[in-house]
């Protein structure tokens, strides 16, 4: 009965049930030149005062319900990361295809839907679906997607779940044409925004914070700002971390949000001045010969037109607050941070932690492939030789095929394979960058004793993970996090392993040789950079909850 009220509230508020999605979202069958395209597949949900123009969508293959957390549940239990985010103005450039590649090298950053949506003119040409980008793009497909601007997307959903509907960008239309939006992070204050936005008569088809933030710029470029102004009026109403990618007609800007949590790094193509690459990380960059420009700052806008680029200041009283976990795990190892390869800084964690917990071992190795930079630093620090003690199967991604309960009990095997021989008999130190439930950190203690380690000493290359994220990493609730509620001693217990040691928190910071107040590291601390709502605390969910 709730959920018929809910229901009923939710249509008399203009949102869009599941089926009426379906509608909207339905295949398209065959697509043709993009300026004799079909009548928009973009439900009617323009702002008052819209203008209408025709979005060219491709076919869907994939089933919408399929919810890949679901079926995910032998995935390692690690923060998932939220999205990467690219884009790029380069006129006369196949753009497309370097937002393919782009997010092809920002895979790791969210592997449950790709997106990218390129700009001819007031003409836009979206294609996005559920799966890899390798599986979502093929050559056709990206030939349809003509234009001189792409915006790209990778998803991993923290806040909607994991729909085909949710995938990104979110494409809608103002006066002055569409916009393209691809987001990176999580705000904080999603009901207050929603609740402006619905009383607007704004119908929200999604039940992504991304969609709200692309509504809010909407609605002021529908009561007559521009697009800059649009936006950074649109900006002043969000907060929490975001680091933005919004394509229009006109051009392409990038902001980030006044504390720059999420990374956000510029570069050019060619060091042409008029053609510009945005990415989440600078291996999106360099995979297609782009070179590094700057890193967007906190509380920045930049707008790039055929002018060139210009900086804008949204927000006066910026900090510097980038998330600690993408330094140390999220990030690839050979993007840039802070005038350095992630590597080297995740080699000096190493070394820090064999300063701070020694231990007499005979081989030292890291789980793959996150574990290993520190695992070098470790060795190079305490003298145990470095080896490889785990081999990783590389072709593992993520399967729609549930395994057997007895290969479900094998567990880490289908990830991650001991080699017996190199540690047979051997007192091994293994590392990881973190621990989050603890339940995968388990399986592989275990294989490593049946594959005859005579001791398993485990080292961590962070400090324990006590609070979860409210800023775009899923680290679970709180009840979850195996550090909320044991002991390092009891952690230990728990494992099976004969010792264990963290990273302490000053080792962490001061590993990034940086001022250590310029990183958020409240899933160590319960510190957090931007106050979280009580009502957000309970559940990434919640949106859902609240209006199915
Ligand atoms: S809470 Fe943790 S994971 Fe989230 S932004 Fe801060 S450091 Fe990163």
């Amino acid at each position: 009965m709730v959920k018929d009220l809910l229901r009923g509230r939710r249509q008399e508020a203009g949102v869009r049930s599941q089926e009426e999605e379906g509608k909207y979202f339905s295949p398209v069958t065959s697509h043709q030149s993009p300026v004799t395209s079909h009548q928009s597949p973009v439900p009617s949900t323009q702002l008052p005062g819209a203008k209408t123009s025709m979005i060219p969508q491709h076919s869907i293959t994939s089933d919408p319900s399929i919810n890949i957390s679901e079926i995910s549940e032998n995935a390692c239990d690690k923060p998932e990361e939220a999205c990467g985010v690219f884009g790029i103005y380069a006129p006369e450039q196949d753009v497309a295809k370097m937002a393919y590649f782009g997010l092809y090298a920002l895979q790791h950053r969210g592997q449950e839907s790709a997106g990218i949506a390129t700009f001819n003119g007031h003409y836009v040409h979206q294609h996005k679906d559920m799966g890899l980008v390798s599986q979502v793009f093929n050559e056709t497909i990206l030939e349809e997607l003509v234009g001189n601007i792409a915006v790209g997307h990778n998803r991993y959903s923290t806040t909607g779940s994991s729909r085909k509907v949710n995938a990104q960008p979110a494409v809608i239309s103002t006066r002055l044409g569409h916009l393209a939006l691809a987001h990176n992070g999580n705000l904080v204050n999603t009901i207050q925004l929603r609740e402006e936005l619905l009383q607007s008569n704004v119908h929200l088809l999604t039940t992504t914070d991304s969609e709200m933030i692309a509504y809010a710029i909407a609605e002021e470029v529908n009561a007559g700002a521009d697009w800059l102004e649009g936006a950074i009026r649109a900006l002043h109403r969000c907060q929490g971390a975001f680091s933005l990618v919004v394509g229009t007609p006109d051009g392409i800007m990038a902001a980030r949000d006044p504390n720059g949590i999420r990374p956000l790094v510029i570069g050019t193509l060619d060091s042409d001045p008029v053609r510009y690459v945005l990415a989440s990380e600078t291996c999106g960059l360099d995979i297609i010969g782009a070179e590094y420009l700057r890193d967007v700052e906190p509380g920045e806008l930049v707008w790039i037109t055929e002018k060139g680029l210009t900086s804008h200041r949204w927000n006066q009283q910026p900090q510097r607050k980038l998330c600690i976990f993408e330094m140390i795990y999220f990030a690839r190892p050979d993007s840039v941070m802070h005038h350095e390869t992630l590597y080297s800084y995740r080699m000096r964690l190493g070394r820090r932690l064999a300063e701070e917990s020694p231990i007499e071992a005979d081989i030292v190795f890291g789980v793959p492939d996150s574990g290993i930079p520190a695992a070098i630093g470790f060795s190079q620090a305490s003298g145990v030789a470095y080896g490889e003690g785990l081999i990783k199967n590389r072709y593992v991604g993520r399967t729609f095929i549930q395994p057997t309960q007895s290969m479900r009990e094998t567990g880490i095997k289908m990830k991650l394979n001991p080699l017996k021989d190199v540690l047979y008999g051997k007192r091994v130190v293994i590392i990881d960058d973190s621990i989050v439930r603890g339940t995968t950190s388990r399986k592989l203690v275990k294989a490593l004793r049946e594959a005859g380690a005579s001791e398993v000493h485990m080292r961590i290359s962070s400090p324990p993970v006590t609070h979860p994220c409210f800023y775009g990493i899923d680290t679970d609730t709180q009840d979850q996090l195996i550090a909320a509620k044991m002991s390092v001693a009891d952690i230990a217990k728990k494992l099976e392993v004969d010792t264990l040691a963290y990273l302490s928190w000053e080792g962490m910071l001061e590993a990034t040789r940086e001022d250590t107040n310029s990183f958020c590291s409240a899933c160590f601390t319960g510190d957090y950079p931007v106050a979280i709502p009580e009502q957000v605390k309970r559940s990434k969910l919640m949106l859902e909850k609240a209006t199915v």
